[in-house]
Formats: structure tokens, C-alpha cells, sequence
């Protein structure tokens, strides 16, 4: 008995998607396979807002993997970044950071919350002033910790008027939330398949701007071979001719899955417009329903409700609730939500993911509420569901 999916990645899958996977893998030789993943890269520079000097890639590999190759290829031992911590995934950059013998500098703030543009500006003024400036910064465009957005726009726009570059972990954002690499001088834009890219997990997904793709060429030391964009660069622009070329063999079987997803969502269409724009909007109306109802649940955000994202929520238990007992109740109705992941905070609050194919499903978006309202109730807390279900119509 297969259950909901509303955790924040991965994600339920629309039925396109899953009708591309259904297919034996292909050769990465293929003309049909070639012609698929050429597509796919030119559907990426759509949802990504990217000029065509940038260059994207697509990569076997997790979230994670897209950030060590993001680290990897532009800076080196003995550079200097600034990472704007906003959680446990700005963390995990930092800790990247400095493995690769990068000095890190961080501007953070308590869970929940994150860094104003002005301390952002005045970390990166200060070390330039103390001739230590910054090569590039680090930045997690929603962290899924704890729900919370960075204004990605203003810290690229800051980043590039320093000359500086600057790179935005896009995992739980990419797809769901605006992001306009060219326009806003955005260097590098990384994220996963399965948040709102609505493919299974499995791929590595970027973008390296022109600006990004020179770092690499000045490194004082190479990236590991696997993760080095220099080895990747000549495939990905093979693919994009729709020539078929070798390096290490492609994911074929979940490129099939994104090129079905990337279609959709660049073919997404709402009030009379079309592709990514009306996508994100679908997003947020999405994100604004279903944080009326967790209001009318009587729940609150763990994160500033300025700064709550479009593809996920991260509620407070409720006082006196036990969070196990609310989580397996849930469950119970057929739905799977997510613990807490802010280290030392994970028993105060759980999430849900709300992104890609869900998001035009009122059903599966009344069946998450009605769970939660319903295993609130039973736990003793005085959740009204009628009002809740009401919201999200
Ligand atoms: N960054 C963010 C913001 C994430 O949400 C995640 C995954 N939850 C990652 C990075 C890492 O991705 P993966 O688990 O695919 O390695």
C-alpha cells in the first residue's frame, strides 16, 4: 500500500515521468537517447533564466555530488569564500569549502532566520578592506532545514557588483522558486532530480556561468578527474550538437525521466502564459494554500514567514504533542511528511514538501492537510480540518 510523498524531496512523480522511466535503458549512443539529453541541456538554460555562454551540465550523481562540483571547479587551496549559512546544507558547503583547503568566512543566523543583504555586503566590504576579499560566495537558495529563503537575487546582484563570484545551492529551490542565472549575474546555479525537477533522484544538475567556467581554467590545482568540469565541458557540448561522446556513462534511464519533467514544466501553462514563470507562480499559490491551512491548523512556521519557500513548509509541533506519535498518525492516513534537520532543533518541528507534480493536485494537496489535521485532532490538539480543507479551494 504505497503512501503519499510530501516529504521535501523526493518527490511524487507525474504520470509522463513515470512513463519514462518504464523503458529499458538506452545506449548513451543512441540517436533517439542523443537527441533526448541535447534537449534536456536546452530545457535546462530555460528554467535555469541562463545566457548561452553559460553551461550546463547533467551529471550522475546527488545534490551533493552537484556541490562538490560546484566547489571543485572554482575555487582552490588558499582561496577565500564566504558562505551565507542559513543550515544544515550551508554547513555541509562550508565543511566542503574547507576540505578543499578554502579559508571560509561565514555570515549566519539563528535557525529559522537568515543573514540581511546588509551584513552580507559588510562581511564581503570588511574582508576586501583588510585585503582579504573574497573569491566567490556560497549561498543555499532555500535551506531545507528549516524552510528558509535567501533573497538569491540580492546576494547574486551584490556578489557581481564586487566582482565576485557567486554560487547558489538550488536543490530544494530549482524549478520552484524564481532564479534568473543571467539577468541576475548569477555564476553557478546547482540542484538535484527529485525536488521540483520531478524526476527521480539519481542526477546532479547545474549551470556554470561563462565567469564560472574561466575559474576553473585558473585553478592552481585540478579537481579530481570525475568531478572535473574541464573532462565534462566537451560531452555535455557534444550532446548539445547532437553528437553522441564518451566520458563516463550518463544516467540514460533517468535522463529519459528529466527530459519528460523539463517538458512539463517549460510547458506548464496558466492564465494564458507559459513555461517557467507561470510554473513558479503555480508554486506560490500552491506554498500560500497550504500555509493558510496549516494557520487554520492552529500550526506555526519554524522559520520567519517572510522567508518561507514555495516547495516546502517546516511547522512546530504544537505544545504538547508528541512529534513521533503526530509523524506515525500521519503515516497511518496514507501520508509520509518529514522529521525536523536543523541539528539540536530536529524534535521541535516536522516538514512537508509541497513541489512539482503536487502542486496541481488539489486532492493529494487536501489528503496532506486532512492527515495532518486529523492526527492533531486525535493528539489532543483542537485542530479545525473543515476550515483548513476550505483554504486550499
Ligand atoms: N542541498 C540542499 C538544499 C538539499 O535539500 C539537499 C538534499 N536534501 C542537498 C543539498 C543534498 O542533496 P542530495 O541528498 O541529493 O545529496
Amino acid at each position: 500500500d504505497r503512501k503519499l510523498l510530501m516529504i521535501p524531496g523526493p518527490i511524487e512523480l507525474s504520470p509522463a515521468v513515470l512513463t519514462a522511466l518504464k523503458a529499458a535503458p538506452p545506449s548513451h549512443v543512441a540517436p533517439d537517447f542523443i537527441e533526448i539529453f541535447g534537449a534536456s541541456l536546452e530545457l535546462m538554460r530555460q528554467v535555469w533564466g541562463a545566457g548561452p555562454k553559460s553551461q550546463p551540465f547533467i551529471i550522475a550523481g546527488s545534490g551533493t555530488i552537484a556541490m562538490e562540483m560546484a566547489v571543485a571547479n572554482v575555487v582552490a587551496r588558499g582561496q577565500r569564500a564566504l558562505v551565507v549559512n542559513t543550515g544544515y546544507f550551508s554547513a555541509r558547503m562550508a565543511e566542503m569549502l574547507r576540505r578543499r583547503g578554502v579559508e571560509v568566512g561565514e555570515v549566519g543566523a539563528p535557525a529559522g532566520k537568515a543573514p540581511s543583504l546588509e551584513e552580507i555586503e559588510t562581511a564581503l566590504d570588511s574582508a576586501q578592506q583588510d585585503g582579504r576579499a573574497y573569491d566567490a560566495l556560497f549561498a543555499t537558495h532555500v535551506d531545507t532545514s528549516t524552510g528558509v529563503r535567501v533573497d538569491a537575487q540580492a546576494i547574486a546582484r551584490a556578489a557581481d557588483r564586487r566582482g565576485l563570484l557567486s554560487v547558489f545551492d538550488g536543490v530544494c529551490a530549482t524549478a520552484g522558486e524564481a532564479f534568473e542565472m543571467q539577468s541576475w549575474g548569477a555564476d553557478i546555479y546547482l540542484t538535484a532530480s527529485q525536488k521540483a525537477i520531478g524526476a527521480p533522484p539519481g542526477l546532479a544538475l547545474m549551470v556554470f556561468s561563462e565567469r564560472a567556467l574561466e575559474a576553473r581554467k585558473s585553478l592552481s590545482e585540478p579537481p579530481p578527474m570525475s568531478v572535473d568540469i574541464e573532462q565534462w565541458s566537451p560531452i555535455m557540448q557534444a550532446y548539445e550538437a547532437r553528437k553522441g561522446s564518451y566520458f563516463s556513462t550518463p544516467a540514460t534511464s533517468l535522463v529519459c525521466a528529466l527530459f519528460a519533467s523539463l517538458s512539463e514544466i517549460t510547458a506548464f501553462e496558466a492564465s494564458g502564459q507559459r513555461g517557467i514563470g507561470p510554473r513558479i507562480a503555480a508554486h506560490q499559490r500552491c506554498a500560500d494554500g497550504m500555509r493558510a491551512a496549516w494557520a487554520a491548523l492552529g500550526l506555526e512556521l519554524f522559520c520567519e514567514p517572510d522567508l518561507s519557500a514555495n516547495t516546502m513548509s517546516a511547522l512546530r509541533y504544537p505544545d504538547g504533542v508528541d512529534g513521533a506519535r503526530l509523524l506515525a498518525g500521519i503515516k497511518a492516513r496514507g501520508v509520509v511528511v518529514a522529521g525536523g534537520l536543523y541539528p539540536g532543533r530536529q524534535d521541535e518541528y516536522f516538514r512537508v514538501g509541497h513541489m512539482g507534480h503536487v502542486i496541481e493536485r488539489p486532492s493529494l494537496l487536501a489528503k496532506t492537510v486532512r492527515a495532518v489535521g486529523e492526527t492533531l485532532v486525535e493528539n489532543g490538539h483542537p485542530a479545525d480540518v473543515e476550515a483548513a480543507l476550505a483554504t486550499l479551494r
